[in-house]
């Protein structure tokens, strides 16, 4: 005779022995049977690719006043160039060197601007 369970999707079944397994030790069937099918549910819906993020830059149009994002330029460096600088290759505390274009054009308004960092202020002397 087929176990009647073969009849119901994977993961429902699967769910229901775990259940049936728990409620032998004297513990709520229903309950586990719930948790297992909803952890099932969560896990069958998570992403299977991972995608590598980037810093970038946004900035707020001063004419039209919209959040535009900007990619940086990064920057590469070799484990010399990090020694010079006293900073050990490797060390997860190290992020990534970026920096900003010049010059930024809003996608909104297409009114283009000149960039300065963060925390910069207009009088100041534009970055070297
Ligand atoms: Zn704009």
């Amino acid at each position: 005779m087929s176990d009647p369970l073969d009849q119901l999707p994977p993961m429902v079944a699967e769910a229901i022995r775990v259940g049936l397994a728990f409620a032998a030790s004297g513990g709520s069937p229903l309950t586990t049977i719930a948790n297992e099918i909803a952890q099932a549910v969560i896990d069958s819906r998570a992403p299977q690719e991972r995608v590598e993020m980037r810093p970038a830059y946004n900035w707020t149009c001063p004419e039209c006043g919209r959040d535009n994002f900007q990619r940086s330029i990064l920057a590469e460096a070799s484990d010399e160039d990090l020694h010079e600088h006293g900073i050990e290759p490797g060390d997860p505390e190290i992020g990534a060197w970026q920096t900003y274009p010049r010059r930024v054009t809003c996608e909104h308004c297409e009114r283009e601007f000149e960039a300065m960092g963060f925390g910069q202020d207009n009088e100041e002397d534009e970055p070297c």
